[in-house]
């Protein structure tokens, strides 16, 4: 039998992720979200994936332009997973306030990020209340070298530097 999904938050929050905010291109302007369920899925081709909730605006943008980019925060940048994830705010007004570049696909690249990676979709495969979009990573680059990343763990922000001083 399935367990409680409030358990199973609690206990998946576990496992610490780096945050992105996935950005893409509408027939209305650039969007983005705060997003951590990726993962680098193949290396020939290079492929990630990325779950994106189905009643969440962003899956129908993505699902629509076939294009996303996935931009790593740095441990600078909790702000602005905050203001990406916030459902009261239309992430359309944040990046009218973020300063970004658009990739070769045409979607916004952050400045500050770490890194990114810009995707064309490729599948898409239903994964429950979600769907998984596979993207093929069409250009990619470190560009805060020196910067440290965010992590998200047990629900909260954290830095490598905390999480080392823990231990
Ligand atoms: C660290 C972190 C990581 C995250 N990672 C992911 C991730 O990997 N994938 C992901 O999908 N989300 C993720 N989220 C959540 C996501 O960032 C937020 O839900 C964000 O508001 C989505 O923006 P949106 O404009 O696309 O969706 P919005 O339109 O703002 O919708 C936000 C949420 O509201 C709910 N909602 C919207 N419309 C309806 C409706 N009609 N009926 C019922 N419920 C509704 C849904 O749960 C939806 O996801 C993450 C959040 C945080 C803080």
């Amino acid at each position: 039998m399935a367990i409680d999904p409030l358990r199973f938050r609690k206990v998946i929050g576990n496992f610490a992720t780096g945050v992105t905010v996935l950005t893409t291109v509408t027939p209305v302007g650039v969007y983005g979200m705060t997003a951590n369920a990726v993962t680098s899925l193949s290396l020939e081709p290079t492929l990630v994936l990325v779950c994106i909730d189905r009643q969440a605006t962003t899956h129908d943008y993505v699902q629509r332009s076939k294009v996303f980019a996935l931009n790593i925060l740095s441990e600078a940048q909790q702000d602005l997973s905050r203001l990406f994830a916030r459902p009261d705010s239309t992430p359309e007004r944040a990046l009218a306030t973020v300063e970004y570049e658009p990739a070769a696909s045409g979607s916004p690249i952050l400045r500050g990020a770490l890194a990114y990676l810009d995707c064309r979709v490729v599948a898409e495969y239903p994964g429950g209340d979600h769907t998984i979009f596979v993207g093929e990573v069409d250009e990619a680059a470190v560009v805060e070298g020196e910067a440290a990343p965010l992590i998200f763990f047990r629900g909260q922000y954290r830095s490598l530097r905390v999480l080392s001083a823990e231990s």
